[in-house]
């Protein structure tokens, strides 16, 4: 058994949403498609991913170096002990081959995305939803079966006043949705401590409503949301400066008593160890939102969790940025504190598909071998026309 090939295609999100930093109506996504002569149900297994939402398509490295390693490895050497399926952690070594250490950004989010691609081809081969593979060989087998799920949305849009940020926000309570997200940072404070209002309003619990600065704050911007967001006592603040700032963070923690946020924007274990370790995040509160594609993949993923445990830290902290059915399955597998979802927006790249239900602010986990995409109508086409290329 061997992969025969790994494509990638750039697609535009072709969105019309804005955060603090950036606006989506120029952003891509890398969308790959890892194929196997491992035939199941007739035809063969072929494996796909994207780079969530948030990062530009990356097809030019995955081109130059990680394909090309990858398919120049002895095919046996991809392989797992028993030689019935393929070992993804071998592939990610196999892709690192040649690479200088550091420098995450560079490669972190290309090779993340093809070592999903391989998991959903791996599951499939398997016969099992992704969770459930993920669960046999990480979580003892236990995969949960409804994901605590929050809406990501309150984006800065033209035209959007707080009139049209509740409007929003009620359209997720009546879809299910129990908890949400709102952006800060893109507004004067005083116009976004009015936006959190709004949104209270809605919601009704503070511990329902965070909040996502999307790292665009200076440090006195960032102390000044702190002092100001304080008295509401919300779920989370994400990401008020550099992600990179840990003395900023750490400083934060002494200053903010409700949950900080941040991981979305940290691409190694490294990275996730240090906001840890020198960031003065709390074990007892704080919510670490790595997301697998955009750091290296699942084997790395779990290697993280592993450090995290190392330093005291429980899986239910994390909560991994995406919104969507990779970090829902790695959710579910790994059986982490939630996951995000984007409701309505990103185009074929948001939701989740027809299978998947929101409950109660919960998640029903998907049943389909692998990742899934196959219920998700607009995203399915792309892949498949990817796989399907000459
Ligand atoms: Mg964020």
């Amino acid at each position: 058994m061997r992969i025969v090939d790994v494509r990638e295609t750039s697609v535009a999100l072709k969105s019309p949403l804005r955060n603090a930093v950036l606006d989506f109506g120029q952003m891509t996504t890398s969308v790959v498609a890892v194929l196997t002569d491992v035939v199941r149900g007739g035809k063969p297994v072929a494996g796909f991913a994207f780079n969530s939402t948030g990062r530009y398509a990356c097809g030019g490295r995955m081109r130059a170096r990680f394909i090309p390693r990858l398919l120049a490895a002895p095919p046996e050497t991809l392989l797992d002990g028993a030689g019935t399926n393929f070992d993804p952690a071998k592939a990610l070594a196999a892709m690192l081959r040649n690479e200088k250490p550091g420098g995450h950004g560079d490669r972190s989010i290309a090779i993340g995305t093809i070592e999903v691609a391989l998991w959903d081809a791996v599951a499939k081969i398997e016969g099992v939803p992704l969770h459930r593979a993920l669960a046999a060989r990480w979580n003892s087998a236990r995969s949960a079966t409804r994901v605590p799920v929050y809406a990501g949305g309150g984006w800065y849009r033209p035209g959007h006043d707080a009139r049209a940020l509740q409007e929003e926000l009620r359209r997720y309570l009546d879809a299910g949705y129990v908890r949400v997200k709102i952006k800060v940072g893109g507004a004067p404070l005083r116009e976004d401590i009015a936006r959190v209002e709004a949104a209270l309003e809605v919601v009704g619990a503070p511990e329902h409503l965070a909040v996502d600065a999307n790292c665009a704050l200076s440090r006195e911007d960032a102390f000044a949301y702190a002092d100001a967001l304080a008295p509401y006592r919300l779920r989370w603040f994400e990401e008020p400066g550099d992600p990179g700032d840990y003395a900023l963070m750490r400083e934060l923690a002494e200053r903010y008593a409700p949950p900080l946020a941040t991981g979305e924007n940290l691409l190694s274990t490294q990275d996730v160890e240090n906001v840890l370790l020198y960031g003065g995040l709390r074990r007892d509160r704080d919510v670490v939102q790595v997301d697998p594609p955009l750091s290296y993949g699942i084997v790395q993923f779990a290697r993280t969790l592993a450090m995290m445990r190392r330093h005291g830290w429980s899986a239910s902290s994390v909560t991994p940025h995406g919104g969507n059915r990779m970090s829902l399955h790695v959710a579910a597998g790994f059986e982490l504190g939630g996951c995000e979802a984007y409701p309505g927006v990103f185009a074929a790249f948001g939701g989740f598909g027809d299978d998947v239900r929101v409950e109660d602010g919960a998640l029903t986990v998907p049943d389909l071998p692998g990742i899934g995409f196959e219920a998700q109508n607009d995203l399915y086409a792309i892949v498949r026309e990817l796989a399907a290329a000459a």
